[in-house]
């Protein structure tokens, strides 16, 4: 097409857009075979009650250990591996892993595993958790899963049946990112959720906004009512950490309590904990 126009502006403009497209076929090419290739890993981040500020579990988060690239966070390959579909055995591996993990661990705090909406697409979801559950002899009531609002954005009869059929496997499930898309407001109502998880963007801003802290002292008091735990994300100062505490979350997670970690390196979060708790 650009051949046809004819121009030199834009032909200078497609060795960039053919470098761009090849770069992805080739990454696409690498994530079809990157989960039999055992390329990815989970990292950890710690989640604490924010009253007592004691470990109350870890949230799985996948990482791309890429043989030319270095180690890839989510936000580079999770909506390619949506795309291509990768995704469902890539989201299989994950949660056999994370359940597989937690059930190793020296004391019996939660784990936390994203589910992403192409996930929600297959029929046997819940069958999945429920054998990863069994197989890894991990109870259930330690496992939540976090669905972002763009799950319930293709809202209907499936989604929601898939999340009752989750609940009833014992497992918690959190509203994650909440308040960033279009609708939040509406989705608490279509599924009694454990949990709302307030999106970092609200909480990064408290300091400096007022609105932001009114935001999330009624989201807190919402959640609070209708029987839900809220968990500020990304908090990175001590200043947020009061600001969250004192407007009602009952959980908090950020650099502050510490970054995603491997699973190597969780034994001296458990440590300090058991110390803390004996
Ligand atoms: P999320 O589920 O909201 O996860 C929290 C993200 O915020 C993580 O980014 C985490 O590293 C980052 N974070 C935590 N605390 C702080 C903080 O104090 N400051 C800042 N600046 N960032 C913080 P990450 O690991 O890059 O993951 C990004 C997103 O990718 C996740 O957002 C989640 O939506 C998705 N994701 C991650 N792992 C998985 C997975 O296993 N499956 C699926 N389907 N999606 C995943
Ligand atoms: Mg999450
Ligand atoms: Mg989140
Ligand atoms: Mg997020």
């Amino acid at each position: 097409k650009a051949k046809m126009e004819g121009r030199g502006t834009c032909r200078s403009f497609e060795p960039g857009m053919d470098a761009r497209l090849q770069e992805r076929r080739l990454l696409e090419a690498e994530l079809a075979l990157a989960v039999a290739q055992d390329q990815f890993v989970l990292h950890y981040q710690p989640l604490h009650d924010a009253k007592t500020s004691k470990l109350t579990g870890f949230e799985a988060l996948v990482r791309w250990n890429h043989p030319r690239l270095g180690l890839l966070p989510p936000g580079e390959f999770i909506q390619l591996a949506e795309e291509t579909g990768v995704i469902e055995g890539l989201g299989e591996w994950i949660m056999r892993q994370a359940c597989a993990d937690a059930a190793s661990w020296p004391q019996p705090v939660k784990i936390a595993v994203n589910l992403s909406p192409a996930q929600f697409k297959q029929q046997g979801l819940p069958l999945q958790v429920a054998s990863a559950l069994a197989t890894s002899n991990l109870l259930p009531s330690r496992l939540e899963l976090e669905i972002t609002e763009s799950v319930l954005l293709a809202h209907n009869e499936h989604t929601i049946q898939t999340l009752h059929g989750l609940r009833d496997l014992g497992v918690s499930i959190a509203m994650d990112d909440f308040g960033t898309g279009y609708s939040s407001l509406s989705y608490l109502r279509s599924f009694p959720f454990d949990r709302i998880k307030i999106d970092r963007s609200f909480v990064s801003l408290m300091c400096e906004s007022s609105e932001s802290r009114a935001i999330v002292k009624a989201v807190a008091e919402l959640g609070s009512t209708l029987g839900m735990t809220t968990t500020a994300e990304g908090v990175e100062t001590q200043d947020q950490y009061l600001l969250v505490r004192e407007n009602g979350c009952t959980d908090v997670q950020g650099w502050l309590f510490g970054r995603p970690m491997p699973a190597s390196q969780l034994h001296v979060l458990f440590e300090q904990h058991a110390a803390l708790t004996a």
